[in-house]
């Protein structure tokens, strides 16, 4: 007993002397970054010049433990008791107790690694960029602090002082050209300058939250807010997400000498961006509706933290708008399930969770009756007055013939180059009938690292897993899609685009929305290259499709009766042949699923075609379809006159495509 007793005060002794040990002498420079003339540090500032930085240093601690001037968000000081006791999810307890092991996650795709006693922030356990990069995220403070706030337990605090020390004195900006290259990667630095003012506010109330540690945390956040001031990535959805954090910092530490020109550098890059990086459809230049969705709360976010410091009118009205156009954009481009297509680099999402942001849009668009209608999810709002779509500029068309449940909705890419998370794949398509995605794209897996991580991202960029059209299988290249019809009406929808995949090689997609029930695609290799052409179509994991070789024809067998039929419907030869697909719907996780080719051999100058319909149908018993070419039809010129017959039943496509 008496030894135990001897041990605990041994251990708590040294724990003391450890954090001491720690704690950085306090002095004039200490506040250098520090406005002390801000309204509230009356008493700091007096004590400063007093030279007493000891006690200026506490009235500081105590100017924060009770300030209620700024609003965080999410956490903010004098509001313990809504924490305390409750429940902050299984994910975040789990993230907070291993890190009191110094296990940490550095990523979502992957799991929990041990990062040793003695931390090793160089440790790279999977050679992906991204694992390396975002262990810098330091992603589990936040989570430690709720931790805390909710069990009011110190281990959590001491722990994390601890390793905010730990991170400061290993990766010191300069250490290394390579460390610098990821602790002080902009963006990560301005993932750490976004979630630290909240941490901060669930810990400073900690009495292992010292007047030192206080300077300590100050001093390192204005030089990391600072830092990327003078180092923003070049453009992108990078260079939005700093801008807006940079802006963040100067809102939420005011008090800091640098806070006004972080505000207005802020403000600066968005307004400059978002005329850039916004197509006037709506749309974010990079493509992915993921990061479009992103970009949105940026843009937004940046406005409501200029808010928060009264900086708001340095927005135009311009910049608000065009929030507002890139929101109904989104629903445009939304199947019913308010999931995007996952073009580019992207993911499928929760509809709670979308729903969600969407009322968050609402309330800055409180006016915009379709903004309320996908906040609500109907309740409330109006639908817009129109079916099929196009973001023309971006090339984003949806076909659809409704907006609920029931619809049936196509969205095709065809696109001008986009930035880093697009891909070449003009021409593709998802499309989504009755609630069932048949067509999803492949999504994105990974993103970058070693040789062998880009390897298998590079699998998921190909042009050949995509539902277009390629040549020799090679990937396209994407300069400029041109569009040469678009037009919607009530029992036909048409497009025609042309992308100039190859050198040599145009390929030109028309599309066809016949009787708001099926697609007719026509697709034309025009130019002098030779090869092998391919239309690639991809289909549901879950699909079990049948292929029917002699009669190129492909179909699902769902038991349900939800199906869907692709036929080629061309007169000469085409070669159906299955392929090796694959789907990632998470970071890092995949699975097979089918895919399959249409393919002919381009020996001369003249274009070559293909025709293939995709055709909805409910049941088991699969539709004979069946496509004559009349006089005056000619694919060349632009202009159609078919029969179609479908089990039996002929109609007349009498229109031009260009
Ligand atoms: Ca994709």
């Amino acid at each position: 007993m008496k030894l135990k007793y001897t041990i605990g005060l041994f251990t708590l002794l040294l724990a003391c002397l450890g954090i001491k040990a720690q704690e950085t002498a306090i002095n004039k420079n200490s506040f250098s970054a520090i406005n002390l003339s801000y309204p509230g540090l009356e008493k700091v500032n007096k004590l400063y010049q007093a030279t007493q930085y000891d006690d200026a240093a506490k009235e500081l601690l105590n100017y924060y433990r009770n300030r209620k001037t700024v609003k965080h968000p999410e956490f903010n000081v004098g509001d313990e008791a809504r924490f305390r006791g409750k429940d902050i999810g299984k994910a975040n307890q789990v993230k907070a107790d291993n890190a009191l092991e110094h296990k940490f996650q550095p990523q979502k795709g992957y799991g929990y690694y041990d990062y040793g006693a003695d931390i090793n922030w160089d440790f790279w356990p999977v050679k992906d960029n991204e694992v390396r990069w975002q262990l810098h995220r330091v992603t589990w403070w936040q989570p430690m602090g709720m931790a805390y706030r909710s069990s009011g337990d110190e281990k959590y605090a001491k722990e994390w002082i601890f390793q905010f020390r730990d991170w400061a004195r290993k990766n010191p900006l300069g250490k290394s050209k390579e460390n610098d290259s990821y602790a002080w990667r902009p963006l990560e630095v301005s993932e750490r300058i976004q979630s630290l003012p909240g941490t901060f506010n669930l810990f400073v109330s900690s009495p292992n939250f010292t007047p030192a540690f206080l300077l300590e945390f100050l001093n390192l956040f204005n030089k990391q807010a600072d830092y990327i001031t003078k180092n923003y990535s070049e453009e992108g959805n990078h260079l939005l997400f700093e801008a807006q954090r940079v802006l963040g910092s100067g809102s939420i530490f005011p008090e800091l000498k640098l806070a006004s020109v972080w505000r207005k550098s802020g403000i600066e890059v968005l307004n400059r961006e978002i005329k850039k990086q916004v197509y006037p459809d709506g749309m974010q230049w990079e493509l992915s509706p993921t990061y479009h969705v992103a970009s949105i709360d940026i843009f937004l976010k940046a406005y409501n933290s200029a808010k928060l410091a009264g900086a708001e009118k340095e927005f135009p009205e311009s910049y608000v708008k065009t929030i507002e156009n890139m929101v109904v954009a989104t629903a445009n481009m939304s199947f019913p399930d308010y999931n995007n297509p996952m073009f580019g680099d992207s993911w499928p999402i929760e509809k709670a969770s979308r729903i969600k942001a969407f009322a968050a849009w609402s309330k800055t668009f409180p006016a915009n009756e379709e903004i309320k209608y996908f906040a609500t999810d109907g309740k409330e709002g109006a639908l817009p007055n129109y079916l099929s779509h196009g973001l023309t500029t971006a090339g984003f068309y949806t076909f659809r013939n409704g907006w609920n449940d029931k619809s049936t909705v196509m969205i095709l890419k065809a696109s001008p180059p986009g930035e880093f998370h697009a891909q070449p794949d003009n021409g593709t398509f998802e499309l989504w009938v009755k609630g069932r995605y048949f067509t999803p794209d492949a999504g994105c897996y990974l993103y970058s690292g070693d040789a062998e991580i880009n390897k298998k991202r590079d699998w998921y960029r190909q042009t050949k897993v995509h539902s277009t059209l390629t040549l020799d299988n090679q990937n396209m290249v994407i300069t400029k899609a041109q569009q040469n019809k678009w037009e919607t009406g009530k029992n036909l929808d048409i497009l025609t685009y042309t992308n100039p995949s190859y050198a040599e090689l145009n390929h030109q997609r028309t599309i066809l929305f016949v009787d708001q029930k099926y697609f007719l695609i026509i697709d034309q290799a025009i130019g002098k290259a030779t090869g092998n052409l391919g239309v690639h179509f991809q289909l549901k994991e879950d699909s079990k499709p049948v292929f029917d070789q002699t009669k190129n024809k492909v179909y699902t067998t769902y038991a349900d009766g939800n199906n869907l039929l692709i036929q080629s419907l061309n007169a000469d030869k085409v070669t159906l042949i299955e392929e090796a697909g694959k789907v990632s719907y998470v970071y890092a996780k995949e699975m097979p699923r089918p895919a399959f080719v249409f393919e002919k051999t381009k020996k001369d100058n003249g274009m070559q075609k293909f025709v293939s319909i995709v055709y909805p149908y409910d049941g088991n018993n699969v539709p004979e379809i069946a496509i004559k070419e009349n006089t005056g039809n000619d694919y060349e010129k632009g202009y159609l006159n078919l029969t179609l017959t479908i089990d039996g039943k002929k109609s007349e496509l009498k229109t031009s495509i260009k």
